[in-house]
């Protein structure tokens, strides 16, 4: 970081299960937050990471602050799909404070050139993306129907996605249960393998490990 970056190999769209996050963030009544009226059964966007091929990544690339104004029109898509389910507003690379995605932008999406030349083509093409790969539903076509307390095999998760999307997803777990799944895209963005199918390398706490069994808690507003 703060060194010239070289570009990097490809992409992670990193989805979040709010159920798994609304469980230990005390139930933060944001009004994008865990607290929406509707409870929130599907994957939420938590960021497009540009990654390199051994495992790490570059951040904060290009001093280029999030600015509202380039995105307007998105703001009501954004808030609902890439909501911020932690109470805390998210602290940016260069600019402060401000929305989750913001902070996103400021971290990976600066990084992202030359697929991904400024914020608005940042924010476009990781709604694009999950929009046009709709995990929730993958899952679902796969016969895994969300269900609160109900075990799933952790590779016929894998399987179902492999089989939707044709390529490997990356899990993160929480106590057991999913907390992100990753898609991973090369830079035609095209489905690629993520490196590891589930988070057992190094660069990853034995905490965020998979158990062979998963679950994917429902989250019901208070
Ligand atoms: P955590 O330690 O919670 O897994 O990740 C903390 C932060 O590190 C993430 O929010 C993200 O910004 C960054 N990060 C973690 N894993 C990856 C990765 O595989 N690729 C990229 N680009 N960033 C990551
Ligand atoms: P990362 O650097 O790991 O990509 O982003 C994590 C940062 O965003 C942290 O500062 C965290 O407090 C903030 N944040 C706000 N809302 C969320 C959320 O819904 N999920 C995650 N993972 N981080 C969030």
């Amino acid at each position: 970081v703060g060194k010239k970056q070289r570009e990097f190999d490809y992409f992670a769209l990193a989805l979040q299960w709010p159920g798994t996050i609304c469980a230990s963030t005390r139930h933060c009544c944001a009004i994008n937050g865990c607290c929406r009226s509707e409870p929130l059964q599907t994957f939420t966007i938590h960021g497009l990471w540009p990654d390199y091929d051994d495992g790490t990544w570059p951040a904060c690339c290009r001093h280029t602050s999030f600015d509202m104004d380039k995105i307007l029109p998105l703001k009501p898509t954004l808030e609902k799909y890439w909501p911020s389910l932690y109470c805390s507003s998210s602290s940016t690379c260069f600019s402060g404070k401000g929305p989750f995605w913001a902070h996103e932008w400021e971290k990976h999406g600066t990084c992202s050139s030359p697929v991904v030349k400024d914020e608005l083509e940042y924010f476009t093409t990781a709604l694009d993306l999950y929009f046009k790969y709709n995990v929730t539903e993958m899952l679902a076509s796969g016969g895994i129907h969300v269900s609160n307390g109900k075990q799933y095999a952790l590779t016929d998760v894998i399987d179902a996605i492999k089989c939707a999307f044709g390529a490997s997803p990356q899990i993160v777990c929480k106590k057991g249960s999913v907390e992100e799944l990753r898609l991973c895209f090369d830079k035609d963005l095209k489905p690629l393998d993520c490196l590891t199918t589930t988070a057992t390398n190094e660069n990853v706490s034995k905490k965020k490990y998979c158990p062979r069994y998963i679950t994917l808690p429902t989250y019901d507003p208070i």
